[in-house]
């Protein structure tokens, strides 16, 4: 692992490890009480406010110079999360570093690396997939590196990933990916699939019907002729890193007809990072690649298809043709 990467390498296990915790203590005991909802009605809970504190952290304690986009952000840590659940994440980022955390440091490092004009910036997704992590299901911790507006490097952990006991965490950088262990481990270089007999296609896409259409991804499918393809639905970023490692071929992320939706940049950062530097192609639906450079949003794109390079150009040809 590269010594570049290896503190943040090292927060995205402990946050993995406190979303644990938090899921165990509220989610699986059924405690509402530890999910708030934000203004764009999207839930928010106590690990996601946890994670993004011990990123932030250590891009404070590391890269102090850099500029940071995150999710979350102090001000509404404050305003939606109740005075004893704030004590409660500082409690629970004491319990994961085995030191003494305050609420003072917790708002300190949400904020960290905020609005800075800097040309590195880290673009931090604490929770992906927050609807999944509440619902027990896949969620990813999302970490992307952009350099003059392009993602060069990424680290995602995902704690459900189904074929490594534990999950896994993904990293990228210098044109190389690799799969290990969320539990610790070897490191496996990684690559997408070259898979282009239509039968033998798997497709990942959303589960969340409002985050994009089911029906216009099948209808792409039957216009690229893939209708026999199999389909598997998750949440969060874990599907980048589905096709960067060959255990899918597409991921399709294609809005709703009429949606005006801009896509968040740290939804995507990271995972387009991945699969790049495995190798896969990403563009948005009319074969452009996706515009990192407009602020906090993809203002400039239209969903997303992301495949292993020898049938990204027969899905954009069926994108290209639909009126989104
Ligand atoms: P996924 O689990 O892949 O469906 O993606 C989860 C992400 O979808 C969340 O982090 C949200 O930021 C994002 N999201 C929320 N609403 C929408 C929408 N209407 N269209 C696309 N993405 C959305
Ligand atoms: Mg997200």
């Amino acid at each position: 692992m590269s010594i570049f990467l290896t503190p943040i390498f090292t927060a995205v296990r402990q946050a993995a490890a406190l979303c644990q915790l938090v899921q165990q203590k509220y989610i699986v005991a059924d405690q509402q009480s530890s999910i708030a909802e934000k203004l764009d009605a999207e839930p928010v809970t106590l690990a996601d406010y946890g994670s993004q504190a011990l990123i932030c952290r250590a891009i404070s304690q590391t890269f102090p110079d850099d500029g940071v986009i995150a999710e979350e952000g102090a001000q509404q840590f404050r305003e939606l999360i109740l005075e004893p659940h704030q004590q409660e994440v500082a409690q629970l980022i004491g319990t994961i570093l085995q030191t003494s955390v305050t609420v003072e440091d917790v708002i300190t490092w949400l904020d960290y690396g905020q609005n800075r004009d800097e040309k590195r910036q880290w673009v931090i997704d604490p929770i992906d997939g927050t609807k999944g992590f509440i619902a027990l299901r896949n969620y990813a911790i999302a970490i992307g590196l952009l350099n003059q507006g392009k993602p060069v490097a990424g680290v995602m952990g995902t704690p459900g990933y189904a074929a490594i006991d534990g999950g896994a965490i993904f990293y990228a950088q210098d044109s190389k990916v690799y799969r290990e262990s969320l539990k610790g481990g070897t490191a496996q270089a990684i690559v997408p699939s070259q898979r282009t007999d239509p039968a033998s296609l798997i497709f990942v896409e959303s589960v969340e019907k409002s985050h994009a259409s089911h029906d216009t991804m099948a209808e792409v499918r039957e216009m690229a002729g893939m209708e026999s393809a199999q389909v598997h639905r998750l949440d969060s970023q874990e599907k980048y890193c589905l096709v960067a490692c060959g255990d899918a071929d597409v991921y399709l992320r294609l809005p709703r007809s009429g949606s005006t939706y801009q896509h968040r940049i740290w939804d995507h950062a990271a995972g387009v990072a991945i699969v790049e530097a495995a190798g896969g192609i990403v563009s948005d639906v009319d074969g452009s690649v996706l515009d990192f450079s407009q602020g906090s949003t993809l203002a400039r794109n239209k969903g997303m298809v992301v495949a292993n390079p020898l049938i990204h150009s027969k899905l954009v040809e069926a994108t290209s043709k639909i009126n989104f």
